[in-house]
């Protein structure tokens, strides 16, 4: 299974600002003098001692992920990243209308669905796009978004055919070599994960999320989605000191999302749905208060004598792909 991430703000779309790109252009040119460089051939290796975060950031486009394997392709929510997708996907069958596309919906907030109207398979006669929720009110939703005064052209005009799917709470789908299942998480308006599991592999998106429930007897029925996987997508929208702030805002926090991790025998986290207040050096600012928290909370365990599980982690950038 392949996880690709082609949103990873949450809220809202984030662009960087002109001011922001030439304060980093100046920045970066002065370390690349004061570091003795000179030569265009010095420019590599100067880049290369970086973190990605210096060069590209964390992006601005809010969520969209795609799981695929060499069987299929399945996407998670329609935040404005899905417009990129888009144009990755037309140089296949759904460029031609003959495509088809499953679309699993976690929730209908404006941030998870705003760039369908931009996605252009939904535009080309003859392809299926399949849309998976669990709330039932989907195909409503479908017709609100596609409908003036918010949009100049009706769902009845779209080309495409959609076709709306109601899915059950923790009751598995499957889809191809795929099996979905969906758990809910903690969110002012219902909002639900997913676990992927593929060949023996799996991959819970757990956004958007609070995170309230923490503890095993808390989370009851919800806790197989975190038990034993290969690759979490968590909300870190917050530090963890906002979330306490934000109580009831919808988001969580890394440091309760590793929590759950090194508890859960979860192998890998990205951390993603980043606040659209945080500008790039924030968000690694955070990375890196994380980084102390997570190293005190594994040398208490190990103080105590628990048996301790390390966790990979990283605070995800768009276009950040895994592969499980
Ligand atoms: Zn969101
Ligand atoms: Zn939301």
């Amino acid at each position: 299974m392949r996880v690709k991430f082609w949103g990873t703000r949450g809220s809202l779309p984030s662009p960087k600002t002109p001011q922001s790109v030439e304060n980093c252009v100046r920045t970066l040119l002065r370390e690349f003098l004061e570091s003795g460089y000179s030569r265009p051939d010095d420019i590599d290796p100067f880049l290369a001692t970086l973190p990605p975060h210096r060069l590209g950031g964390f992006g601005g486009n809010t969520t969209c992920v795609e799981v695929s394997t060499p069987q299929q392709r399945l996407v998670i929510d329609g935040g404005s990243g899905i417009r990129l997708l888009g144009y990755e996907l037309l140089k296949g069958p759904l460029g031609r209308g003959e495509g088809e596309l499953d679309l699993l919906l976690t929730h209908f907030h404006w941030d998870h669905l705003m760039g369908l109207p931009f996605f252009v398979p939904l535009f080309i006669p003859g392809n299926v796009i399949r849309v998976h929720a669990v709330q039932p009110f989907l195909p409503q939703v479908f017709q609100t978004l596609f409908k003036k005064p918010y949009f100049p052209v009706p769902l009845e005009k779209i080309g495409a055919t959609i076709e709306y799917y109601h899915i059950k709470p923790r009751e598995p789908i499957a889809f191809k070599d795929i099996t979905v299942t969906p758990y809910q998480l903690d969110h002012p308006d219902p909002c639900w994960g997913f676990r992927f599991d593929c060949g023996g592999k799996s991959y819970a998106h757990c956004v958007d999320s609070e995170i309230q429930r923490v503890a095993p007897e808390e989370l009851g029925p919800d806790l197989p989605l975190y038990q034993n996987v290969n690759l979490m997508a968590m909300d870190a929208q917050y530090t963890l000191l906002e979330s306490v702030e934000k109580i009831n805002w919808g988001h969580g926090s890394a440091a309760v999302g590793l929590e759950i991790a090194l508890r859960e025998g979860v192998d890998r986290v990205a951390f993603v749905h980043h606040d659209p207040a945080s500008d790039d050096n924030k968000i690694a600012c955070v990375e890196e208060q994380t980084r102390k928290f997570y190293n005190k909370q594994v040398k208490m365990l190990r103080d105590r004598g628990r048996p301790v599980r390390e966790v990979e982690w990283m605070f995800a950038s768009e276009g950040t792909t895994i592969e499980l």
